[in-house]
């Protein structure tokens, strides 16, 4: 059954990090700034808390600081002023419990399928035997559907199986946290839309904490529990979080058969292309 009681009215604009939770708070952005070194202001005012497997999505024009703002959570780069927290620890540096998915795979080439996920759990494992790394890379190829092609080399395979390449390889790290930046913007939108799905049933069986970078509204109204929506820069901050109210597991011809569905997709389109129109769009 869908829930249709909860509509957008129950809309929060996060101004303190308390709001919007039902759980400890997990990864917490506290009043971020980032201005990069050539004086751009980037980020302005960010305010944040994640609750431990939740799922955001996060929802902006190209060139408002999406990017900026989740490199800053992988440790790639550092805020300006104000935190990045993960359980109370500031995030200094890339590590294992933070892995990141891009649209464009990083896959090694020159190495098979297996051999690319088998090389990060090495470097992350180390004191594991090869029998144990080897059932590590196993599992998670058989997870997203790979197991016939682990002997293929990524020019052999399609866009869709690559970006299944570097979710299995991330995964089989165990982040805590997963980082996916544009990581379907590539994909035709069949192979996108069973990714989401194998997504969702992974994210259920690992049930990491996932912040997810995308420009097409339906994915982030059908993953996300909510979904974080930026205002444009300079100085970008976050505009309005949506909560997404529909039960889980979710189907797909159900909610879109959902009036809220259309009631927050349209909400969304207004905050993107009215309240926040980029100037390409006026
Ligand atoms: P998005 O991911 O939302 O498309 P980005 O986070 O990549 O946006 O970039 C946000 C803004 O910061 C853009 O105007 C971009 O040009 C600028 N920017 C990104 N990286 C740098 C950098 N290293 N130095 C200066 N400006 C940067
Ligand atoms: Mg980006």
């Amino acid at each position: 059954m869908i829930n249709t009681t909860v509509n957008h009215k129950a809309t929060k604009i996060q101004s303190k990090p308390a709001i919007g939770d039902r759980r400890p708070p997990f990864l917490v952005m506290d009043n971020v700034q980032k201005v990069y070194p050539n004086g751009y202001r980037a980020l302005e005012n960010i305010n944040l808390n994640v609750s431990e497997g939740e799922f955001i999505t996060i929802i902006g024009h190209s060139g408002c600081g999406k990017s900026t703002l989740l490199n800053m959570v992988s440790g790639f780069s550092h805020p300006s002023s104000g935190s990045v927290t993960i359980n109370g620890q500031q995030i200094v540096k890339p590590g294992p419990d933070r892995m990141v998915v891009f649209q464009g795979y990083a896959l090694l080439p020159w190495r098979t399928v297996f051999e690319n996920v088998y090389i990060a759990v090495n470097a992350v494992f180390p004191e594991k035997s090869k029998v144990e790394k080897n059932a590590i890379v196993k599992e998670h190829l058989a997870m997203v559907g790979l197991t016939e092609a682990a002997e293929k080399r990524p020019p052999q395979i399609s866009g869709g199986m690559k970006q299944r390449v570097s979710i299995a390889r991330a995964l089989a790290i165990r982040p805590q946290v997963l980082i996916l930046d544009e990581p379907f913007g590539a994909l035709d939108a069949i192979t996108k839309e069973e990714l989401q799905e194998e997504l969702l049933k992974i994210w259920n069986d690992h049930r990491c904490t996932v912040l997810m970078i995308t420009h097409d509204i339906d994915e982030a109204l059908f993953l996300a529990d909510r979904l974080v929506m930026m205002t444009n820069g300079p100085a970008a901050t976050i505009g309005e979080v949506l909560e997404i109210p529909f039960p889980r597991p979710r189907d797909r011809v159900q909610i879109m058969e959902d009036p809220e569905y259309y009631n927050l997709r349209n909400y969304a389109l207004d905050f993107l292309f009215r309240r926040f129109a980029h100037d390409h769009d006026a």
